[in-house]
């Protein structure tokens, strides 16, 4: 009998147990992989750590919190440019107007496109600075991105549909406004104060949290299948799969810390309020494609930051580490991201070598002077990026948090934003759940 078991060893996972580590709890985190992190993944890439998934610590969040507690290096996200490319042609310059005068647009589009990026920008800089008022807020937070850009001209739509898609995941009909038009404008805005890139990759802070740990708190390829609530006999009994074969084991608590679409997977009996909010967030999937290249003699793709690639199968490809470090070993070397938000999830692409290859061509289309400067290539697709902060998930989020007895729900799609610093606060929340219930009463 464990006091409390953890299914999943992703940020949430972890997270908690983390944040019971003082608590003298014997807890157990069942992780079905054969690594900790989830979709906090770094590779190592041509002497590079480069994320796969979650690629950046936003600021004054969580995240940030625990790179300081934890002690990880980062460098800012210094963008100082911003790029489209449309119609064969690739634009990045320092300012919005230069950006959209060397696109391959008419003139009305040209127009259109520079008032929709100023109306984002103004908007987004009330926002930041504490302008907008609560009734305008609440009108953000209801109306989707597919509503705001509805009268715009098509090849102006697409252009900014991508860059959302790109930058916040999902498709505009279900991002709200609130939400997903700050995250566009924060590239826009060349944001240099809301981003940090972790020098060792975004499984850095996993690693670090369990180090802090218990040896032997993450049981590896493990996977849970099933959980049966006992009622009235105060402890939950979990069905395990993995390399010992099978096994039952029980617990007074359990934290499930998986994707939202994988918990009716774990727990069959859920009650139909639970599987009715889960049904309703929307976690669509995602495919990466990271490369590294050597640029010596190319400086001028050092300054990339967030290029919005129109008509290919990636949205966006994002340099995380815009102006290079100060290490002299980096000096010359590129690290890209390619975004397929709108791709999804492509089962198999990693091995799918011809695929890989075509993607790599279309980022030779974007930028043809890297042909035969890669240095390596890694190639990933997510069933689940992440958990879209849609207006319908905000407004069943207290049902997606609420606990069933001792069985807890913590993950990005139980958070008030998303991400991996969704995912902590929420860990953090169900820590103190737990920890509460070890209280006397009265
Ligand atoms: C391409 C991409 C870009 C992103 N960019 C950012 C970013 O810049 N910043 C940011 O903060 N976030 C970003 N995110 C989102 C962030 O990665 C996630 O929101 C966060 O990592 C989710 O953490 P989690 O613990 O809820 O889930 P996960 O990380 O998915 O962890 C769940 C864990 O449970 C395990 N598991 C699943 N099923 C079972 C089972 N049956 N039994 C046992 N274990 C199981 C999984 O293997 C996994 O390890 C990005 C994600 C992607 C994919």
């Amino acid at each position: 009998m464990h006091d409390v078991i953890i299914v999943g060893a992703g940020a949430a996972g972890l997270g908690t147990a983390y944040y019971l580590r003082d608590s003298g709890l014997d807890v157990l985190v069942l992780e079905s992989g054969p690594d900790i992190g989830g979709r906090s993944h770094t590779v190592k890439l041509a002497g590079t750590s480069a994320n796969s998934g979650a690629m950046f610590v936003y600021k004054g969040t969580k995240s940030e919190e625990l790179v300081h507690e934890l002690g990880i290096e980062t460098v800012p996200f210094l963008p100082e440019t911003y790029g489209i490319h449309v119609n064969g042609e690739t634009v990045v310059a320092e300012t919005n107007e230069d950006v959209v005068a060397g696109l391959n647009l008419t003139d009305s589009e040209k127009t259109e496109l520079i008032k929709f990026i100023g109306t984002s920008l103004t908007e987004y800089q009330d926002y930041v600075s504490d302008r907008t008022s609560a009734g305008q807020l609440d009108k953000l937070s209801g109306e989707t991105v597919a509503e705001r850009i509805a009268d715009l001209q098509p090849a102006v739509r697409d252009i900014i549909a991508t860059a959302i898609r790109g930058g916040a995941v999902g498709d505009p009909a279900n991002l709200s406004a609130k939400y997903a038009m700050r995250y566009f404008a924060s590239y826009l805005a060349r944001e240099k104060n809301n981003r940090l890139f972790a020098l060792e990759g975004m499984q850095a802070i996993p690693r670090a949290i369990l180090k802090r740990l218990p040896d032997h708190t993450v049981r590896y390829n493990a996977r849970v299948t099933g959980l049966t609530l006992l009622e009235g006999e105060g402890f939950n009994e979990v069905a395990v799969t993995g390399e010992d074969g099978g096994q039952k084991l029980t617990a007074k608590h359990v934290v499930l810390a998986v994707p939202a679409p994988v918990v009716p997977d774990v727990v069959q009996n859920l009650p139909e309020w639970k599987t009715s909010a889960l049904k309703r967030v929307a976690s669509p999937g995602s495919t990466t494609l990271n490369i590294v290249a050597d640029i010596e003699g190319l400086p001028e793709f050092k300054d990339w930051a967030f290029i919005v690639t129109v008509g290919m199968p990636f949205d966006a490809i994002i340099n995380p580490v815009p102006g290079g470090t100060e290490e002299t070993s980096r000096a010359n070397i590129l690290q890209l991201t390619c975004y397929g938000n709108s791709a999804g999830y492509l089962p198999g692409f990693a091995d799918d070598e011809q695929r890989v290859a075509q993607w790599l061509e279309d980022v030779y289309t974007v930028a043809p002077q890297l042909r035969g400067r890669v240095l390596g290539v890694h190639a990933q697709t997510w069933q689940h990026c992440f958990a879209l902060l849609s207006p319908e998930r905000a407004a069943i989020l207290r049902e997606l948090q609420r606990s069933i007895g001792s069985l807890h729900f913590a993950g990005d799609y139980t958070s008030e934003t998303a991400g991996t610093h969704g995912a902590y606060t929420e860990a953090e929340r169900v820590a103190a759940l737990i920890l509460a219930s070890l209280q006397p009463t009265g």
